[in-house]
């Protein structure tokens, strides 16, 4: 029904609309919420929609736009951030906590991603076969209680692993390639129904037991 698209340029304007530009032919897109309708403004003829037309503008149900465009890699950022500003007008709310309870992450919406990473240092770090972690916008998570941080280096870049004083739980981190954004373990969430994650990263060092069967996993060795 889709044909895959190839934009060079996923960009936000000022009055958070997303735009999206082709490469070549400056056929684009422009998609934007509003209430719970999606629009869809489609330029030139790089669009998903019947190829040549100039100027095609559409509205869909949100459902159908996330159900439509969410596998389509150029729509990712507006899909997530759709996403995350429905869960932030749902009022999504979740604790997660160490072992003893000391310290405590309350999280606001859903998360912007969730990520399974296999690289031995999450193992080394979560004492389990990979680690979890649920990203958020600083601003979405309040952190209570005390904590002391592990700092280590990917390659030239700082992970700093905040853990519990206490019983050692490492609940939450922070990484210089993601400024502004933490990361929650998932498993101090204590909850099954928790977001599956949406890419596995490191799967080099993977345990070759793991399979999972998750839809639309974005796979990286
Ligand atoms: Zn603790
Ligand atoms: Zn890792």
């Amino acid at each position: 029904m889709t044909t895959p698209i190839s934009f060079a340029q996923v960009t936000r304007t000022a009055t958070g609309q997303w735009s999206l530009w082709g490469p070549n032919s400056g056929g684009g897109a422009s998609v934007y919420l509003c209430g719970d309708v999606v629009h869809l403004v489609v330029y030139g003829d790089e669009s998903p929609l019947p190829l040549g037309a100039e100027h095609v503008s559409t509205s869909l149900p949100v459902d159908v736009y996330l159900k439509t465009y969410a596998a389509l890699p150029q729509h990712a950022r507006a899909v997530a951030d759709i996403q995350t500003r429905l869960a932030a007008a749902s009022g999504v709310e979740r604790t997660a906590h160490c072992a003893c309870g000391q310290l405590r992450a309350l999280t606001h919406g859903e998360p912007k991603v969730v990520s399974m990473c296999h690289c031995l240092e999450c193992q080394r770090r979560s004492g389990s076969p990979f680690g979890l972690g649920a990203w958020f916008e600083k601003t979405a998570v309040d952190i209570q209680g005390e904590h002391r941080t592990f700092t280590r280096m990917v390659e030239d870049r700082r992970v700093i692993n905040h853990f519990c004083p206490n019983c050692g739980g490492p609940v939450f981190w922070e990484a210089d390639g993601r400024p502004g954004w933490v990361a929650v373990a998932v498993g101090m969430f204590a909850d099954p129904k928790f977001p599956a994650p949406q890419r596995s990263v490191y799967e080099d060092r993977k345990h070759a037991w793991l399979q999972f069967n998750v839809d639309n996993m974005e796979h990286i060795p």
